[in-house]
């Protein structure tokens, strides 16, 4: 959900602080809501919400893809209890005594809470059918997916890690949030910090896949997300770097209908390929046999 008080007011602050302000295919209520029978956001009909959670969370009528936690995630792709995560001790600080509404340590508190997340990306290593795989998954509950100094910490040293062991890396993304604008120019230095890593990855003959998923947006789109070897992405996703209007207070142009999401940067050449929730584990195992890894 997107948090309506890490929105910024200013047409200056937002863009000066680039995040995602707007997203609003993002369900408002994350996941798949508690009762029996939901209403899918998609077509609109009235779902059993096990049958629901038996697909993955998506939408057996219209292939609407709900939002799924980080560690439903890693349940969906990764083999049964492979998961081994790393750096799980690297903890976010607010080294530059941040507030907006709310001081960014106390926000920091309120989001571990809800969550049971640490940050916002979980990384470790895992199988997928029997392939031994660098992974990680940001989590769009956790201040928007946003990267900090711990998300691109963790994020660099899994590369780092995929680099020595000669790991395939894969990497999902579901941030709406870019660069998380409570640690300033620390945020943004993730950026370069990551891609270098995937750069010297990339030199070391490493196979990146990564996976977009609704929402990724934008310091994380504009960096990790969209330099895989292979950009998977999730149909109907929102990807983009900053939202429509945004983009039209800044360059006074109205972009056509859609252009931010999976189908039209697939058409465009910016994404790969389209895989459904159900065929993104053997896809993604496929890819790796299929780029000798
Ligand atoms: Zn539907």
């Amino acid at each position: 959900m997107p948090d309506a008080e890490t929105t910024p007011t200013s047409p200056a602050q937002d863009a000066s602080l680039e995040q995602a302000a707007e997203t609003p295919t993002v369900p408002k209520k994350r996941g798949v809501p508690e009762g029996l029978w939901i209403k899918c956001p998609g077509c609109g009909a009235s779902l059993y919400r096990k049958e629901v959670q038996r697909r993955l969370n998506v939408c057996p009528n219209c292939e609407y893809h709900f939002y799924v936690s980080a560690s439903e995630r890693i349940q969906h792709m990764l083999d049964d209890g492979t998961f081994e995560p790393c750096d799980d001790h690297l903890r976010p600080t607010d080294p530059l005594d941040f507030s907006d509404r709310k001081r960014y340590a106390e926000r920091l508190v309120a989001e571990q809470k809800r969550t049971g997340l640490t940050d916002a990306v979980l990384t470790g290593t895992g199988m997928i059918r029997a392939r031994r795989v660098a992974f990680a998954v940001t989590d769009s509950a956790f201040i928007m997916g946003s990267m900090g100094s711990v998300v691109g910490e963790r994020l660099t040293r899994l590369v780092e890690r995929a680099t020595e062991q000669n790991l395939p890396l894969i990497i999902v993304s579901g941030s709406g949030g870019g660069a998380r604008m409570h640690e300033g120019i620390l945020s943004l230095m993730q950026m370069a910090k990551v891609s270098a890593a995937l750069a010297r990855f990339d030199k070391a003959g490493g196979l990146f896949i990564s996976v977009l998923t609704n929402p990724t947006m934008g310091g994380v789109a504009a960096s990790f997300a969209s330099l895989g070897d292979l950009v998977f992405a999730e149909p109907k996703a929102l990807i983009g770097f900053a939202g429509p209007r945004t983009i039209k207070a800044t360059i006074g142009i109205e972009l056509p209908e859609g252009f931010q999401t999976s189908e039209f940067l697939m058409e465009h050449g910016y994404i790969d390929r389209i895989v459904t929730r159900e065929r993104l584990k053997s896809e993604i195992a496929q890819a790796i046999d299929y780029c000798g890894k």
